[in-house]
């Protein structure tokens, strides 16, 4: 099905891909190298076919499982948080649902890694990394709350779920000069994104904007 939507990649598709590029670009994204990853790469294999003619609004839509596919706005703006650090050898992402995210981070970090705790997302998301051959990709079923502790330290961590208070493991994960991109949940329903700094005097923590993120969730669902 996968090459199917790719085989389907032609002169509109990639029209409507650079609209969203400019609509980005209006919406303050600055990253070049960012902006440059999500304009080669196909949103649209991302999505099931039935919502493919949306899959280059700027919005988020349905994946199954109760799940969605990011804004790519929220995509663009966690993606160039981290990248503003610098140096982005190791990266953790938690919440890889279908994938986008993990591919356009594949495009600015050497090595991404990323867990995501509904196993038949994850298998679908797998298939898309091997279609696009995104081989600096590493993914493992679990929960992401727990972070990756054999892979750490990180230098960016993200995460595409919103927990009500960043987990402890994944500040602990963090490298020296690292960085972490987070929504957190707060009363009311309201949700901000977070950006945490990592330095020998501690964590420095700034807010971002408002988001909207479904809840990171324990445990695993096979
Ligand atoms: N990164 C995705 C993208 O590219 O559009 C969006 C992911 S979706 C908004 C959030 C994902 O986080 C869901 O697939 C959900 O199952 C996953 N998730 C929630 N809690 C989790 C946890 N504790 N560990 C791992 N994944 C989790």
């Amino acid at each position: 099905m996968i090459s199917k939507n790719l085989a389907g990649i032609g002169m509109t598709s990639q029209r409507t891909r650079s609209r969203l590029i400019q609509r980005l670009r209006d919406k303050g994204i600055v990253s070049e190298q960012v902006l440059a990853v999500m304009e080669k790469t196909p949103r649209h294999i991302f999505i099931d076919e039935a919502l493919s003619h949306r899959a280059y609004e700027d919005s988020a839509l349905p994946i199954g499982m109760g799940q969605t596919i990011s804004q790519p706005y929220i995509v663009a703006r966690m993606t160039e948080l981290l990248a503003m650090s610098g140096k982005l050898d190791d990266v953790l992402e938690v919440g890889t649902g279908c994938g986008y995210q993990t591919s356009i981070l594949a495009g600015v970090a050497r090595r991404v890694y990323t867990i995501e705790r509904i196993k038949p997302l994850l298998k679908q998301a797998a298939e898309r990394f091997k279609t696009l051959q995104l081989h600096n990709v590493t993914f493992q079923h679990g929960d992401g709350y727990l972070g990756w502790p054999a892979q750490a330290p990180f230098d960016g961590i993200i995460v595409t779920a919103a927990p009500e208070q960043i987990p402890q493991p994944l500040i602990d994960q963090l490298a020296i000069g690292g960085r972490m991109v987070i929504p957190v949940s707060m009363p009311q329903g309201i949700q901000q994104l977070h950006l945490l700094e990592k330095s020998e005097e501690g964590i420095s923590r700034m807010r971002v904007e408002e988001v909207k993120f479904v809840p990171l969730l324990g445990g695993i669902i096979e």
